[in-house]
């Protein structure tokens, strides 16, 4: 495509990945439903590649300035990114990681690797933890106790060691965030959340340097998903794509939202603590009365969705100790609200009126 780089990051959004602007040509990538393709062609077989998933390809890489890969789902981004650690290999990882994460990283222990986890916030720790590491794996904020690391530090160290670092930028998005400009190697998202956002596809994203500091990383992931053979559906796909055109939009609303519930939720009587890194559309409270407090409260909404997962235009709350392999440093009565695009006086009252089952 033949767009200049200085366009902004709305802009982005919505073109990029469009059939030449030709007469004639259709507006948006045809969802191309073809496993083969006829000899000589840039793409043989669909496992290799496929002409929808490279137009989604090509507006995440352009968000995230390096090359991106789509995958089935996040944890197959995330699978894909864990592979080039060679067999007993050291991982570091914060104490706290999306718990899909750490229950790879068990896996990944059992089977002879090694992982060293350590607190969020400490640095200095995860700069002298990376000595003889092979992949240093990081999120911010993490989730759900939206802990800030400080990704410059981390990521100019881990360049120098040689280590590979790895960024899953799910909750800031490429619009709060983008880690290979910080100088990570590899970001993996679950485009399941914000970037496709109607919590109704599945599909991963890994994005990495396409420059020589890349280190044939982008060949080995691609490897990995071509071998490991788990990949998304061109319907899939193209769902990602149309999502991502209203990415700013709905995190705009989203975010302002979130900002003001998170005010209105200091204070409150039923809320111990707020959780708020003080951008994006996260936050997580631990709610007065314990476990079973925070479970009534999830159960008495009525406009705010219970159930897991988030960044979807929907408002969703869920008490995260719920699932047995979250994080036991995860607070028992921690609810985590993944804020929507609603009106946000409708949110507050809800949220406001299903704090009272806590009391
Ligand atoms: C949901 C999530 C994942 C996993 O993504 P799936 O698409 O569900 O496989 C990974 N990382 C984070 C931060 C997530 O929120």
């Amino acid at each position: 495509m033949s767009e200049t780089p200085e366009l902004h990051v709305d802009t982005i959004l919505v073109s990029a990945g469009r059939p030449a602007a030709e007469p004639g040509a259709a507006v948006n990538p045809p969802v191309v439903l073809s496993s083969t393709f006829v000899a000589d062609g840039p793409v043989n077989y669909a496992r290799v590649g496929n002409p929808t998933w490279h137009a989604f390809e090509e507006a995440v890489g352009r968000l995230e300035g390096g090359r991106a890969l789509v995958h089935a789902s996040g944890m197959g981004a995330i699978s894909a990114a864990l592979s080039v650690v060679p067999a007993g290999g050291t991982v570091v990882v914060p104490d706290t990681t999306y718990n899909g994460t750490g229950d790879l990283l068990r896996a990944f222990e059992e089977a002879g690797g090694r992982v060293r986890r350590l607190p969020a916030t400490d640095t200095a720790g995860f700069v002298a933890a990376l000595d003889g590491a092979a992949l240093v794996w990081l999120e911010s904020p993490t989730n759900p106790l939206m802990e800030v690391i400080d990704l410059t530090t981390v990521l100019g160290a881990a360049r120098a060691r040689g280590v590979v670092s790895v960024v899953d930028n799910t909750l800031p998005t490429p619009l709060g965030c983008q880690p290979l400009r910080l100088g990570a190697d590899v970001v993996v998202h679950s485009a399941t959340k914000y970037l496709a956002g109607h919590s109704d596809v599945l599909l991963g994203v890994t994005v990495t340097a396409d420059d020589e500091r890349g280190r044939g990383l982008g060949e080995r992931l691609h490897r990995a998903r071509t071998l490991g053979g788990a990949i998304a559906g061109p319907m899939e796909v193209y769902l990602g794509l149309r999502g991502l055109r209203t990415l700013a939009l709905r995190l705009e609303r989203a975010s302002a939202n979130a900002a003001e519930l998170a005010r209105r939720l200091h204070g409150h009587p039923a809320v111990e603590r707020v959780r708020f890194p003080g951008s994006g559309a996260m936050l997580s409270i631990d709610v007065v009365g314990g476990a079973e407090a925070a479970e009534r409260v999830c159960a008495a909404t009525r406009v705010w969705v219970h159930s897991t997962s988030l960044g979807g235009v929907e408002s969703q709350l869920e008490r995260r100790r719920r699932h047995p392999s979250e994080a036991a440093t995860v607070p028992a009565n921690l609810v985590r609200l993944s804020v929507g695009i609603e009106h946000v006086e409708d949110l507050w009252a809800d949220l406001d009126r299903a704090l009272g089952a806590a009391l």
